[in-house]
């Protein structure tokens, strides 16, 4: 079943579609010993459909850009390719030398996405200005934000350019909702999708919380699956978890064929509840 998911598409504000499932890649590329598994693992989730990947000029120092690269290498024209600026890097002169660095480690002369990867010193006009360029010039098609809160949100919202924000990239899984109070429904009033990392908790505790284990035994399913399910449950969000291997890979392009009924929503909310305040951004 696994391998003839078709993965449902998400609308980005200016109508393109690209993958509600995605794959990330923090860590990605650090060891020679896993390069094979990890670049197997990446084109199978291309020909699986989950062919929207993130990565960052921070992730091992340009590692992931550079297996992303090797990965991706004849067949750039099937990939949606995300990468991240760090803020110190967040001039006009410095964003153009982070994506010219950033294009050469891919071998590839556009990125899809641009993202700030959180909010730092410079001015949100000046990068805006500086990712406005980098699109009149081809280098990228769309840009975006990470880890900004509700109030970040507005402040660009009300730049001239601040409408063209194509997604912010913020932490969303079942133990951290935070974003359900004010971030999420601000986003999806704007058309604008929300791009969930550590869908899957980075594998750790929520991988083992009782209530995604019993909704996993209901479909047949893993508890992973599950968590990912939940975050494609309303639409709006595109999930980019992290695998390196074939079996994860798999099993994470499974998890769009879940639809998760009442009673299981149910069952995830009593054991995960949303906010009920606005609290700081969570992020990692
Ligand atoms: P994650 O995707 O939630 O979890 C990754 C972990 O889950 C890995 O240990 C992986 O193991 C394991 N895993 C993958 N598929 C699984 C499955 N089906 N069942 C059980 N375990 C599974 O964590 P993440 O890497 O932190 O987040 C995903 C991506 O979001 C990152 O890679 C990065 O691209 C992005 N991110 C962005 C920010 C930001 O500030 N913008 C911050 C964090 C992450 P294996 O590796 O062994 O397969």
């Amino acid at each position: 079943m696994e391998n003839n998911v078709e993965i449902p598409r998400i609308i980005l504000p200016d109508g393109t579609a690209v993958p509600a499932v995605g794959q990330g890649t923090w860590n990605i590329g650090d060891s020679r010993a896993h390069v094979t598994s990890e670049l197997s693992t990446l084109r199978e989730g291309i020909d699986l459909g989950m062919s929207l990947i993130d990565t960052a000029e921070m992730y091992g120092n340009g590692a992931s850009e550079r297996l992303v690269g090797e990965a991706i290498s004849g067949q750039r024209d099937r990939v949606f390719l995300v990468s991240k600026v760090y803020p110190h890097n967040a001039s006009k002169l410095g964003v153009a030398k982070s994506c010219a660095a950033s294009l050469k480690r891919l071998r590839t002369d556009y990125l899809d996405l641009y993202l700030l990867h959180w909010r730092g010193d410079y001015p949100l006009a000046e990068t805006v200005e500086a990712f406005e360029r980098l699109r009149a010039v081809g280098q990228i098609r769309y840009w975006g934000v990470s880890n900004f809160d509700t109030r970040d949100m507005m402040e660009l919202g009300a730049l001239p350019a601040g409408g063209r924000c194509a997604t912010n990239q913020v932490l969303y899984h079942p133990e951290e909702r935070g974003i359900e109070f004010s971030l999420l429904p601000w986003c999806q009033a704007h058309s604008m999708p929300v791009m969930a990392y550590s869908p899957l908790g980075q594998g750790g505790r929520l991988l083992r919380s009782q209530a995604l284990i019993t909704v996993a035994r209901r479909h047949g399913a893993t508890p992973g699956q599950i968590a990912l399910a939940w975050c494609l449950r309303s639409g709006g969000v595109i999930a980019i978890p992290k695998a390196s291997t074939v079996t994860h890979v798999r099993e994470n392009a499974g998890a769009a064929a879940i639809k998760l009924t009442i009673e299981d929503l149910a069952e995830i909310e009593a054991a995960h509840t949303p906010p009920s305040f606005e609290a700081p951004l969570a992020m990692l």
